[in-house]
């Protein structure tokens, strides 16, 4: 399993993780079993949030880790709603009981909050670091603007990442994004790399593609969707798997080597947006 520095944090973490967005709705024991292979694999990135399932997710995560903490970079949300100062304390303590653990790996902003100033999040995520809850903190679908005002508060060297959409269709992150997260040290993890379930159909022209380098590589078209999503330095993706041949299959990716003119057909054929105003969910 390939990995990569983790922005500037000096943290090596594996380029495929594991999402777990809705995985209260699979049967509950092969989620169990399929996020535990993945780790086996080397998807030892865990992304989770207070927001899937209300809770439940992070029960049926901290289900999966136990015994297995520490080869986890383990992540977690708190919604806007929550972040407020005391707020986010309450929720990371929250979280961190459901999954079963005394701090995370890291920690994130969902969504930048309208209710909240962000002053107040920050100062919160700084001071969980001081207390140990968690090893570094992060934001999640912040756009160019928001992340430069962020930055601003911040102060180099603080935000580990920024969390946003990035799939075969939604390419905007790479425009105006990717490269100030590149030159300030901020990880870009990519979110819904399937889009959510809505994957290339083999039948058009970019599912053509994909099926042409798939096969030539003895690989599924999905892993190379990851490989590809993962060629830019400081990108991270977190598939979401709900059974083992699901999650073996996207670890795949973690070893796959594409070629120039693979990454370039692929670069054309799904040409996607390159607006600099991101989607958000
Ligand atoms: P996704 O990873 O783009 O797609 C998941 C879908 O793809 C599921 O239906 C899954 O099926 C299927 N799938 C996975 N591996 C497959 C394989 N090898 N072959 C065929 N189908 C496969 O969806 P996502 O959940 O939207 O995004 C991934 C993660 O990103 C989330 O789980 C969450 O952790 C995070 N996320 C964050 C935000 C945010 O606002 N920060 C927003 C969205 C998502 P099965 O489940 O049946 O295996």
């Amino acid at each position: 399993m390939k990995k990569r520095e983790f922005g500037r944090t000096g943290i090596e973490v594996p380029v495929i993780g594991q999402g777990t967005w809705n995985l209260e709705r699979d049967f509950r024991a092969e989620a169990v079993t399929a996020l535990r292979r993945g780790l086996d694999a080397g998807m030892a990135h865990v992304d989770t949030a207070e927001m899937y399932g209300g809770g439940r997710v992070e029960e049926l995560v901290g289900e999966a880790l136990a015994g297995r903490r520490a080869e986890v970079f383990l992540v977690s949300k708190v919604l806007p709603s929550n972040a407020s100062f005391e707020g986010t304390l309450a929720a990371c303590e929250r979280s961190l009981k459901r999954l079963r653990t005394d701090h995370l790996d890291l920690y994130l902003l969902h969504w930048p909050s309208d209710e909240h100033p962000l002053e107040q999040t920050l100062a919160a995520l700084e001071k969980l670091v001081e207390q140990g809850k968690t090893r570094l903190w992060g934001l999640s679908n912040f756009d160019a603007g928001e992340l430069e005002a962020a930055l601003r508060l911040a102060g180099p060297g603080r935000i580990a990442c920024n969390q946003v959409l990035y799939n075969l269709d939604h390419r905007y992150a790479e425009a105006a994004l990717l490269p100030m997260c590149q030159t300030n040290g901020i990880a870009l993890v990519g979110y819904s790399p399937f889009g959510s379930g809505d994957f290339p159909s083999p039948r058009g022209a970019g599912g053509r593609v994909l099926a042409g380098i798939a096969g030539r590589l003895g690989a599924s078209p999905r892993a190379v969707a990851l490989a590809f999503l993962t060629r830019l330095p400081g990108t991270f993706t977190i598939p979401k798997a709900a059974s083992v041949g699901h999650a073996l299959e996207n670890a795949r990716a973690g070893s796959l080597q594409l070629s120039a003119e693979d990454v370039g057909a692929l670069e054309a054929a799904f040409a996607g947006g390159t607006d600099a105003s991101l989607p958000v969910i």
